[in-house]
C-alpha cells in the first residue's frame, strides 16, 4: 500500500482560513501557531507508521483461543471529523501459526489512523488479522464513545459496541468464550 501523506502548508492555510470563517483572528497570539499545529495532528495521524504487521511464528499445534483485548485505539469519524475511541479485541484460534503480540496493536492502530466508522474500523481490523494468518477463525469487537454524539447532535454519553466474527467464531461454543473472554477483561 502507497503510504499516504499530506499536504501540510495546505491544510495550514485552510486551517487559517476557517479560524476567519469563525469570526477570529489568526493573527491574535492565542492562534498564532494553531494552523500549524493542526496541521503537524493530521500529519502524524494520516502518515502514521505501524511498523511490522506480519511477524508470526510457526509452532507445534496449539489449537487455543488467543484473545487480546483493552487495545485503545483512537480514530476520526468520516461523518463529522471528530474523534472517536476504541477498546478493540482481538481473537483468533491458534493452530500452527500464531501472531506477534505487538502485531494486533499495530494493526488496530493503523486501521484507526484514517477518516473511518467504527463498523469499517472492525472490518479492516479483522480482515487484515485473517489475511495475516491465513485462517477464518477471527473475532473483532470494538467497544466505544464517539464525540460526534457525546458533544454535538444528541450530546449523549454512551458505547458504542460492534464486532465481526467469522470461521469458528459463528459457532455458539466459540462466540460465547469470545463474549466471556472479553467481558472477563471487564471491556
Ligand atoms: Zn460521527
Amino acid at each position: 500500500m502507497s503510504k499516504k501523506t499530506i499536504d501540510h502548508e495546505k491544510v495550514k492555510s485552510l486551517v487559517r482560513e476557517l479560524l476567519v470563517a469563525l469570526g477570529d483572528d489568526p493573527d491574535r497570539e492565542g492562534l498564532k501557531e494553531t494552523p500549524r499545529r493542526i496541521a503537524n495532528f493530521w500529519r502524524d495521524f494520516i502518515e502514521y507508521e505501524p511498523g511490522k504487521l506480519d511477524t508470526t511464528f510457526g509452532a507445534v499445534k496449539h489449537n487455543q483461543m488467543v484473545c487480546v483485548t483493552g487495545m485503545r485505539v483512537w480514530s476520526m469519524c468520516e461523518h463529522h471529523m471528530l474523534p472517536f475511541w476504541c477498546d478493540v479485541s482481538i481473537a483468533y484460534i491458534a493452530d500452527d501459526k500464531v501472531l506477534g503480540l505487538s502485531k494486533f496493536a499495530r494493526i488496530a492502530h493503523k486501521h484507526a489512523h484514517k477518516l473511518t466508522l467504527q463498523e469499517q474500523l472492525v472490518s479492516d481490523i479483522s480482515e487484515e488479522v485473517r489475511e495475516i494468518l491465513g485462517t477464518n477463525d477471527v473475532a473483532v469487537l470494538a467497544k466505544g464513545e464517539h464525540l460526534c454524539m457525546t458533544m454535538r447532535g444528541i450530546q449523549t454519553p454512551h458505547r458504542m459496541i460492534s464486532s465481526a466474527l467469522d470461521g469458528q467464531f459463528h459457532k455458539a461454543e466459540q462466540r460465547a468464550e469470545f463474549f466471556n473472554l472479553v467481558n472477563a477483561s471487564c471491556l
